[in-house]
């Protein structure tokens, strides 16, 4: 059994996806396979390096990504020809993984946690999506926190996502992370059995 996972950046993701782990759940995270298309070696990376130069690896031949951050950052052509580059490799890696994993054990919960699932039109992988979802203060609160930033950059890190009230109307499922560990395991104990999996 297959179950998309998303929310706004710092609602929770991670964290809720970690419970699902906990009760016997699979997880295929897309932040983990976007890391794995540009290792050394890989076809992305070196169509990346073609696109913007040697710049953008260190010595040591890995990426270097806060250089290509940078020049991505200000340039919206470059994101996009760079997102063409990588966006087809991931989509294809979360794809071929889920399945491979539902073949093997098809009553198994799979959870597949994608940052940008709304926004990357990925909806359609889907029968049932999960939101995990915080009201918008308590996003910005939580991500200050965890990254270290001023009011000002969380605003521009929030800004740059779909909003999380549109994204949580989308849900098959929503998962409130708003208030204490203990209330969310809760939610994800609900959903599990919801699911059939008990
Ligand atoms: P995401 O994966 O969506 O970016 P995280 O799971 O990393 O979000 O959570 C964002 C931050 O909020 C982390 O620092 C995490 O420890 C904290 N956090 C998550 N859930 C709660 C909660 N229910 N109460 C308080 N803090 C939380």
């Amino acid at each position: 059994m297959i179950m998309g996972l998303t929310g706004g950046i710092a609602s929770g993701k991670s964290t809720v996806s970690a419970m699902f782990v906990d009760k016997g759940a699979r997880l295929v995270d897309a932040d983990v396979i976007a890391r794995e298309v540009m290792l050394p070696g890989s076809p992305v990376l070196a169509a990346a390096v073609q696109q913007f130069g040697d710049e953008i690896l260190q010595p040591d031949g890995t990426l270097n990504r806060a250089r290509l951050g940078e020049i991505v950052f200000h340039n919206p052509e470059a994101r996009q020809l760079l997102n063409g580059l990588t966006h087809p490799a991931i989509r294809r890696e979360i794809k071929n993984r889920m399945y491979a994993w539902d073949q093997e054990d098809p009553r198994r919960l799979i959870v597949v946690d994608i940052p940008l699932l709304y926004e990357s039109q990925l909806e359609n992988l889907f029968q049932d999506i999960a939101v995990v979802y915080v009201p918008r203060e308590v996003q910005l609160a939580r991500l200050m926190e965890r990254n270290r930033l001023t009011p000002q950059q969380a605003e521009s890190r929030l800004g740059a996502q779909m909003d999380i009230e549109l994204k949580r109307s989308r849900a098959t499922y929503v998962i409130d992370n708003s208030r204490d560990p203990v209330y969310t395991r809760q939610q994800v104990d609900g959903l599990w059995d919801r699911l059939g999996l008990s």
